[in-house]
């Protein structure tokens, strides 16, 4: 792709956002993460000289692969994608920004036994299974509060930031908008313990989601179509 189409994309992307944003209030800010994994290295290159510096990966392997040939730029790696347990201690290796997609007690109990061997930290997300999709990973709405609250208590190694949730899979809107509520909702309770990111909205939805009180969202396809 070349350069004036990345940044005709990445304007219309954040016009949008900052519309979207101010009907929710002035103070609302919305944070971009670039998901890389329909593109090359070299469009995130491009997006960086233009200012993009979040970018989401779903795959450890490609996370690693990308993550190591830009060592050379100040990038912000988002591991967006399920995270198997035999990928941890190469995921614990990358020290991605921020790892999304937390879907159970089960990898939760796991990534804190290697965190604490290393002696590191990472920062996550919970993902939530707001659509009760059955393809779609996630912790259940029921769930999600009690498992957030119990992560926070029994794995010091892992520093919750919040939810993650995929929007439901269909053109209705109002049963996207119903999952991003739900989200939402549980996001606000879970501030009191320091919850301070919802991570929602995607190419097709991302309008919505921030009206729902998103304040991340995570742009693929918008961004690389030619
Ligand atoms: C691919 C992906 C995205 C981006 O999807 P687009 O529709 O291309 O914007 C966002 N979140 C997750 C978890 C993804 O896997």
């Amino acid at each position: 792709m070349n350069k004036e189409m990345l940044r005709k994309n990445l304007d219309d992307v954040i016009w949008k956002i900052e519309k979207a944003r101010l009907e929710v209030n002035e103070h609302h800010i919305v944070q971009m993460v670039a998901v890389s994994k329909y593109t090359t290295a070299e469009n995130i290159k491009t997006l960086y000289s233009l200012g993009q510096r979040a970018f989401g990966e779903n795959h450890v392997q490609q996370l690693e692969a990308r993550a190591m040939e830009l060592e050379d730029l100040p990038l912000e790696w988002h591991m967006i994608g399920t995270l198997q347990k035999n990928k941890i201690n190469k995921l614990l290796e990358i020290k991605p920004s921020l790892f999304q997609a937390l879907d159970s007690m089960e990898l939760a109990k796991e990534l804190e036994k290697k965190l604490a061997n290393k002696n590191q930290i990472l920062n996550c997300l919970v993902e939530i299974n707001s659509s009760k999709e059955v393809t779609k990973s996630g912790l259940t709405p029921q769930s999600a509060i009690e498992t957030y609250l119990q992560i926070h208590e029994i794995c010091p190694h892992i520093k919750l930031q919040g939810v993650m949730t995929i929007g439901a899979h269909t053109d209705d809107s109002k049963i996207i908008q119903t999952s991003f509520e739900t989200t939402y909702k549980i996001y606000e309770k879970l501030q009191a313990s320091g919850a301070n990111i919802c991570s929602m909205g995607m190419s097709s939805d991302f309008e919505l989601a921030i009206k729902c009180g998103s304040n991340m969202v995570r742009i693929g396809s918008s961004l690389f179509q030619e």
